[in-house]
């Protein structure tokens, strides 16, 4: 059935679940699905949609909605588009939630719309902490390479000499202090600018300063009242 294989497929590009024997079911079927769903109980429900999924047997043209709606629930927002997206691709008289599911693809729209704001989480929703490699800071501090560490180099302009030679109009060699390093022949390195450290960004969070967690963002920016 076309239906089916092109649901596996997007199940199978998508899945980044796992998949826990014991939370089959014995005998899974769409209409438990939806009862699960309607219950509130979403992650059963998810499971035994999975089921039916991997079961390989005729599948429902309705089950695109049906899943889409329990992953919009789980606040799964891609996935969820994804499946809404392919039961709108059926025809107006193989399916019976059109209107639902052109709803449902406006709501997980603006769900998406603040997870893109909200400067607490990442774009999949989930609540970023601080990195821990970097502690946030976005960088890190290495050892100047150049200098290795000592904050100084040697004057390019006097050669480390401290003065400068130069011929005046007699032909004669004029000596002057060199103006660069001011006679001392070395001055502050010109790649750390004698700080004796570089900052780069962190290779953890690539300079984001930010993880994601496992945990789910509120997207309440504001802080509580008491
Ligand atoms: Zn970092
Ligand atoms: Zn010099
Ligand atoms: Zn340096
Ligand atoms: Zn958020």
């Amino acid at each position: 059935m076309k239906i089916a294989q092109s649901l596996i497929l997007t199940f199978i590009l998508l899945s980044n679940f796992s998949l826990k024997a014991q939370d089959y079911f014995e005998e899974a079927s769409l209409k438990e699905a939806i009862q699960l769903s309607e219950s509130g109980a979403h992650k059963e429900a998810y499971n035994m949609y999975k089921r039916l999924l991997s079961s390989g047997g005729e599948i429902s043209a309705e089950f695109p909605y049906y899943f889409a709606k329990n992953l919009y629930d789980l606040k799964k927002y891609n996935n969820s588009l994804n499946f809404l997206q392919q039961y709108l691709t059926y025809h107006d008289s193989e399916i019976r939630h059109k209107t639902e599911a052109i709803q449902l693809e406006r709501k997980i729209g603006q769900a998406m719309s603040v997870i893109q704001s909200c400067p607490l989480c990442d774009k999949s929703g989930f609540l970023l902490v601080p990195c821990d490699y970097c502690e946030g800071n976005k960088t890190i501090d290495l050892t100047c390479q150049y200098c290795q560490g000592k904050g100084i180099e040697l004057c390019k302009k006097c050669d480390g000499e401290g003065v400068v030679i130069s011929r005046n109009a007699f032909n004669e060699n004029n000596y002057t202090t060199c103006d660069r390093c001011k006679g001392q022949g070395f001055h502050g390195c010109s790649h750390c600018e004698g700080k004796k450290i570089m900052s780069k960004n962190c290779p953890e969070c690539l300079g984001s300063g930010d993880k994601k967690s496992a945990t789910l963002c509120t997207h309440q920016t504001e802080s509580h009242d008491h």
